[in-house]
């Protein structure tokens, strides 16, 4: 006993630096990540529902790291906000995905909104509108082109704060959806505070959608309650045709998931866009 409880704590302390020392390369290599050329943005189809055809994309960000290979933004973008390093890399990701949908567009494929996931840093600085019209200009993508992804609990840490946000992206003419719906804690009475235009439900709903009741439920009171409050409803996550025709029955407007597609590097987009326009 007494052996097998040694053998553990060593086992603890060689996994704590197995973590620890991860934890360090991931940090430095993420440093150069950019300078390096190894980010690159993913591209996955949003779908009207009633008509099926691709109206949007989710920027996705991928990291191929020299040192490390693909590593997960599950991973990496956690280590990117306590460093700081997602302000940069935010602010990257922005600007190759605007530049991208301006490109496609200025091809005669269909035209696309881009969603793109903005962090809690980048939310909580003061200068998140002046950075996105920078973006705009530059990139010269139109501002209806554009929707922002941002978490529920960004907004209920600092309510006041997050109307004003919120008021400055808008007026901008921003899109505006607040992502993984359901999961954080936002008070219902705070919703309609929020000149937000979306709510896209969390996947961990839509998974269980048509097997679990009290999933369905949750699903359909989102559904209803954002149609009342006149917003869109876009469902992440799905995976099955019953998932697809629950959300149709249920008048979910919009969906992403691999039923449809997984995210895409930009050249398959690219192509699946071309082959969609005259459909
Ligand atoms: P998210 O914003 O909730 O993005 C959706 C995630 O679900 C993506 O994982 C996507 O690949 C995955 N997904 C899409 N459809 C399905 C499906 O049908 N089934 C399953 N099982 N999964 C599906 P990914 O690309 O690994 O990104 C994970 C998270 O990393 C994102 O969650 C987001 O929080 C963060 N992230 C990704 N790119 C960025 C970025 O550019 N900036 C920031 N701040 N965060 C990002
Ligand atoms: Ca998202
Ligand atoms: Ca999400
Ligand atoms: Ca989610």
């Amino acid at each position: 006993v007494k052996r097998a409880g040694k053998n553990d704590y060593e086992l603890f302390v060689n996994s704590m630096n197995v973590v620890a020392k991860r934890r360090l390369e991931l940090e430095s290599f993420l440093r150069h990540a950019i300078d390096n050329k190894e980010l690159s943005v993913n591209y996955q189809p949003q779908i009207d529902i009633p008509t099926g055809r691709i109206i949007g994309a989710e920027a996705l960000l991928r990291w191929n790291s020299a040192e490390l290979g693909m590593v997960s933004p599950v991973e990496f973008i956690p280590i990117a906000e306590e460093t700081g390093l997602i302000s940069p890399i935010g602010e990257w990701v922005l600007r190759e995905a605007c530049r991208q949908v301006k490109e496609w567009r200025d091809d005669g494929l269909p035209e696309i909104q881009i969603a793109v996931n903005i962090s809690v840093q980048q939310f909580a600085k003061q200068s998140l509108d002046k950075l996105v019209s920078k973006v705009l200009l530059e990139t010269g993508l139109p501002v209806h082109c554009l929707e922002l992804e941002i978490t529920e609990n960004m907004l209920m840490d600092d309510v006041e704060g997050a109307v004003e946000t919120l008021h400055k992206l808008k007026d901008l003419g921003i899109n505006l959806a607040i992502d993984d719906f359901g999961t954080g804690y936002s008070s219902l009475s705070y919703l309609k505070r929020f000149p937000i235009d979306k709510l896209k439900i969390d996947r961990s709903f839509i998974t269980y959608v048509t097997t679990e009741p009290s999933d369905a439920a949750v699903t359909q009171a989102i559904i209803s309650m954002a149609h009342n409050l006149g917003l869109t409803v876009i469902a992440e996550g799905v995976e099955e045709a019953s998932q697809l025709e629950f959300l149709r029955q249920h008048h979910c407007e919009e969906m992403q998931g691999y039923y449809f597609s997984r995210p895409l590097i930009a050249s398959d987009m690219e192509a699946l866009l071309r082959s969609h326009k005259g459909s």
